[in-house]
């Protein structure tokens, strides 16, 4: 069948159901939102129609696992026709509407989550990496810190932060807030290595944020640390200039969000140490007083 053909029979089929729409109690004009419900997720996962990709809003498609799936041959009642060709669509069933879920809802638990990322090739960085490094530390952290991306060594073990810039992490979490690095989450804005550590692409970035948001969303942090001028820049969506903007609250997904330097920068200029160091102090002295833990007084 030539391309014209197959997208006139999903057009065909698209009107078909639109007609039945208010048969199932859903409203042509609103789409897929059944009658009188105000709102659909927004950042929910996105209906991949054949060549058509309805966007999640975050930039990246997510076909969720266990997606139904109605075939361009199939009709809205059921009825199947020949040349199939897999067109997703939410299962327009009564049971269905009646949930008021039309779309099959995202992971709720980071297993989940991780489970529906699998073997990610949504980018190519996934063409240089050895592991995929979806972040760590406790499911219910208050505290969640966002980094750039892995290195080589979080790239090597699969965990982030595992390096020297993890370890002045680690230093600053125990050391400095009094907390475990297990009871905060640390994550980055890209789960794979870019190669030769460059800055992600913008492309790359909004294909992981959408994870990342899935991430945010599941764990409900009360305060996110984004590490670095490349972290904030992803998550507040517009360039940042760390040197000006850190130490500044924001706010991501509802969530306070302090932005402050990568520790990274911080081994990579050994003379203004102590000067970048007091400065992250500064942020994470904020970041304790926002969470409602004692600050040390002997700084
Ligand atoms: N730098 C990052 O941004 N993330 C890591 O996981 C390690 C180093």
């Amino acid at each position: 069948m030539s391309a014209r053909a197959e997208l006139l029979e999903i057009v065909g089929q698209l009107k078909s159901l639109l007609i039945s729409y208010p048969q199932i109690g859903l409203d042509p004009s609103t789409g897929l939102k059944p009658r009188g419900e105000e709102r659909v997720k927004k950042s929910g996962p996105s209906i991949s129609l054949g060549a058509v990709r309805v966007s999640n809003g975050s930039g990246s498609t997510l076909s969720m696992p266990g997606a139904p799936v109605l075939r361009s041959g199939a009709t809205a009642e059921g009825g199947e026709a020949q040349g199939s060709r897999r067109v997703e669509l939410p299962r327009l069933s009564r049971e269905s509407v009646s949930d008021s879920n039309v779309e099959p809802s995202p992971p709720s638990d980071l297993d989940s989550l991780r489970a529906f990322i699998g073997d990610c090739k949504r980018c190519k960085l996934s063409q240089g990496r050895t592991h995929l490094v979806f972040g760590e530390g406790s499911p219910s952290a208050r505290l969640v810190f966002v980094g750039e991306g892995p290195g080589a060594e979080e790239d090597a073990a699969g965990r982030p932060f595992v390096g020297e810039a993890g370890k002045l992490l680690t230093k600053i979490i125990e050391g400095g807030m009094g907390l475990k690095r297990e009871d905060v989450y640390i994550c980055n804005v890209v789960k794979c290595r870019p190669p030769h550590n460059r800055d992600p692409e913008s492309e790359e970035i909004q294909t992981c944020l959408a994870f990342l948001k899935q991430q945010l969303g599941i764990i409900k942090p009360e305060v996110i640390c984004t590490l670095g001028r490349i972290a904030a820049k992803s998550l507040l969506g517009r360039e940042f200039k760390i040197t000006q903007e850190r130490g500044n609250w924001f706010s991501f997904m509802e969530t306070p969000l302090m932005a402050t330097f990568h520790p990274a920068y911080i081994l990579r200029n050994p003379s203004e140490e102590h000067q970048l160091k007091r400065a992250v102090w500064e942020d994470v002295k904020k970041m304790m007083r926002q969470l409602g833990l004692k600050v040390r007084t002997d700084e």
